[in-house]
């Protein structure tokens, strides 16, 4: 890691501190003039921020339209704030670090950091941070440590081990690949057979194990059955939801809590818990505004249909009102722990099913990051798989006429092989729509329902 890098996030995590205290008048007044200076910035040097901003400058930021990620990727090249950043570009950077495994740690032309998301909707998105921007992410990913009363600094480098996503233009593997630099970390693909990770994780012996909420289930199970030997001080789960149960699983397996963080792609690190395992919302460094299916703001303490983050300090891509389907009930503030900050009483976003497919002796868990690797580039506007009980269907929506649906298939087969599950019966299915759950949501994979 660059040395500039490191001392701006350690600056920023010091800094921060004393953030603890601030009351909630003080968080309101610096959102209010990170927000304002956020939107100067966006209406001044982003063309289609102009554009969508026009004769609202001053209006509340609550009365901006939403921004769509669809929206945001049309207009990438008119949305970023550096004439001559093209998506295409980052786009070739992208697919060169997967052809060629390369290090997503290592700048961009020596200031970029980029990373792709395939998120619920099945369209790619693209996000690119300098590096101002990605210290402050990197920063924010450490929150949940100090929140937490974790010790993990300079002074106690832990040995980490991440069991996300290892595709390296992954948001979780830059960040890895990022924090390797200045602490001993192992990066495991959660796609992977699972007596691999097992052993990888018996060999590095983590301190701390940052998994996808969908990975830490059956790592519990493995250390339950004496398979796994690990005795990490944290485990945090993150991106997806954490389940009450994969949480009891956690406890019982190792005899610590999990510690769940929220956070995403675009807007990094969102909330985290206290030591009064209260999970609050990183107010400071994102808005975000739960809003119903028309965008209008839902009462403190009751779901919202989806969410629109601001982030302030996004200035090379801005993010305005950027709509994210997590669903949020945001309470007010008030904890023994003492910080102002929102309190975020749950997360029912992105929860994908790891599926379970039955082989001669037993079955082999499927992670769903397996099937995101092997269908992200597809030239669609979404994807499904879901799981019967005589094989796999991968749902296609929007796929161009002429496409070889049996390249798609082959493609799934090798990888379905790779993580152990070869000779499943795989489908290729070109739908109209994706097939939604009993509470309207489009899970990137559906498994078959629990027994
Ligand atoms: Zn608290």
């Amino acid at each position: 890691m660059d040395a500039a890098l490191m001392a701006r996030v350690l600056a920023l995590r010091f800094l921060w501190r004393a953030r603890d205290r601030w009351s909630a008048e003080r968080i309101a007044a610096h959102r209010e003039r990170a927000v304002a200076a956020a939107r100067r910035h966006a209406v001044e040097r982003s063309p289609f921020y102009r554009r969508l901003h026009a004769g609202l400058e001053d209006a509340p930021l609550t009365a901006l339209p939403p921004v769509t990620k669809a929206q945001l990727m049309e207009h990438w090249d008119d949305a970023v704030t550096r004439p001559g950043l093209r998506l295409a570009d980052v786009e070739a950077h992208l697919a060169d670090l997967v052809e060629h495994d390369g290090d997503p740690g290592r700048p961009w032309r020596g200031r970029w950091w980029a990373a792709a998301t395939a998120g619920t909707t099945g369209r790619r998105g693209v996000f690119i941070w300098d590096r101002r921007e990605w210290a402050t992410a990197l920063a924010s990913y450490s929150r949940p440590n100090d929140w937490a009363g974790i010790k993990a600094g300079p002074l106690h480098p832990p040995r980490i081990a991440f069991v996300s996503s290892a595709r390296p233009t992954h948001a979780s593997a830059l960040l890895g690949a990022t924090l390797g630099a200045v602490t001993p970390t192992l990066r495991l693909d959660a796609g992977a057979p699972l007596a691999e990770t097992v052993a990888a994780l018996n060999g590095f012996a983590p301190d701390i194990v940052v998994a996808y909420a969908s990975a830490l289930r059956p790592l519990a199970a493995e250390q339950a059955a004496g398979k796994l030997r690990i005795s990490p001080s944290q485990i945090t789960s993150s991106s997806e939801v954490l389940s009450a149960q994969t949480a009891r699983d956690v406890e019982r397996a190792w005899g610590i809590r999990p510690l769940d963080s929220y956070a995403a792609t675009e807007t990094a690190a969102i909330a985290s818990v206290c030591t009064a395992g209260r999970r609050h919302l990183y107010e400071d460094l994102v808005i975000a505004e739960s809003v119903d299916a028309r965008n209008r703001p839902v009462p403190p303490g009751t779901p919202g249909e989806k969410l629109l983050v601001t982030v302030p300090f996004a200035r090379t891509l801005p993010l305005i009102r950027y709509e994210m389907s997590d669903r949020l009930v945001i309470d007010r503030p008030g904890c023994p722990c003492g910080r102002a900050f929102a309190i975020v009483t749950r997360v029912d976003g992105r929860a994908e099913d790891v599926l379970e497919v039955p082989r001669v002796h037993g079955a082999v868990s499927v992670h769903p990051i397996v099937f995101e690797d092997a269908l992200e580039d597809l030239p669609t506007t979404g994807w499904q798989v879901v799981q019967r009980r005589d094989g796999i269907d991968v749902l296609l929506v929007g796929l161009p006429p002429g496409t070889e649906t049996d390249a798609v298939r082959a493609r799934v087969e090798a990888a379905l092989a790779a993580a152990g599950a070869a000779g499943v019966q795989v489908r290729v299915v070109p739908v109209a729509a994706l097939e939604r759950t009993a509470l309207g949501k489009v899970p990137l994979v559906r498994g078959l329902p629990r027994a």
